[in-house]
């Protein structure tokens, strides 16, 4: 995956992607990523890439031509034949875009092309950048945060880890949550017992057969009490109605969880 990111603060941007499996993703070659400060492609003596609204009100707009112009020095760093153009995807994180989710999550880790994330900040991004290079706007949430760097962030790391090569186990993304619309079984590791609390005994017996069927039930079960919408338009197979069934009659007789 090859990307970039567009932001007036590459500090909140910069350090996180130094971290753990997102570094290790970098030197495997799996992950090729710039940031760049869009304060490179302003030319005045202060560097200002944000100004006051027209129209008036609170806070500052983000200058349109400073992004412009990083977006058409990043397509010639790529090769792309011009501003805009299909060679390049444009993201722009915004509260106001469709949801991300894993779907949109696996579209970028699979894109070929390079990836570009405007960050917005303070009111936002003057309108003239969508209305020019059209671009996906994506929320990471109902809610307002301060930039667009800590959402790109997050597109980035959801999407890495599913190329293959970047976790240590591949299969580690396909029994996760969300990964076929269920969330995922509870964990245990060492010790088997915590303050009272032992380890399922299922865990430790060694029967292969019994632990997935144990893992599929508790799935079940996590998307029955924690995100019951996930089940509303799914068809599940025998065995899973079976196992549903098991676990809403355990939550009716209010027989202990786990
Ligand atoms: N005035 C804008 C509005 O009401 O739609 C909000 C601007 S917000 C304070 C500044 C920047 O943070 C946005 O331009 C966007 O890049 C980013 N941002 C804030 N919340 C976000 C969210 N839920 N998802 C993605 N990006 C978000």
């Amino acid at each position: 995956m090859r990307c970039a990111v567009l932001t007036l603060f590459p500090d909140m941007v910069a350090p996180v992607l130094g971290q753990s499996i997102l570094k290790r993703a970098q030197e495997k070659g799996l992950l090729e990523v710039s940031v760049r400060n869009l304060r490179e492609f302003t030319f005045d003596r202060h560097k200002t890439a944000d100004d006051l609204p027209y129209g008036g009100g609170a806070g500052m707009v983000m200058k349109a031509e400073p992004i412009l112009l990083a977006l058409e020095a990043l397509c010639a760093d790529y090769g792309a034949r011009r501003q805009g153009d299909a060679d390049v995807r444009v993201v722009v994180p915004s509260p106001q875009g469709r949801p991300f989710t894993q779907e949109l999550a696996k579209s970028l880790a699979l894109d070929k092309r390079p990836i570009v994330f405007i960050c917005g900040h303070y009111e936002g991004i003057d309108e003239r950048v969508r209305l020019a290079l059209h671009p996906e706007e994506i929320s990471v949430g109902d809610y307002v945060l301060t930039g667009g760097e800590l959402p790109a962030l997050v597109m980035i790391d959801a999407a890495v880890r599913l190329i293959s090569g970047v976790l240590g186990d591949d299969t580690s993304t396909t029994e996760e949550s969300f990964s076929e619309a269920l969330l995922e079984y509870p964990h245990f590791t060492r010790p088997a017992e915590v303050r009272g609390m032992a380890v399922p005994e299922v865990l430790v017996s060694g029967n292969h057969e019994n632990i997935r069927l144990w893992r599929r039930k508790e799935a079940l079960r996590n998307t029955y009490l924690k995100r019951p919408d996930l089940l509303r338009d799914r068809n599940l197979g025998e065995e899973d109605r079976r196992l549903l069934n098991e676990v809403m009659q355990e939550s009716l007789s209010h027989v202990p969880v786990r």
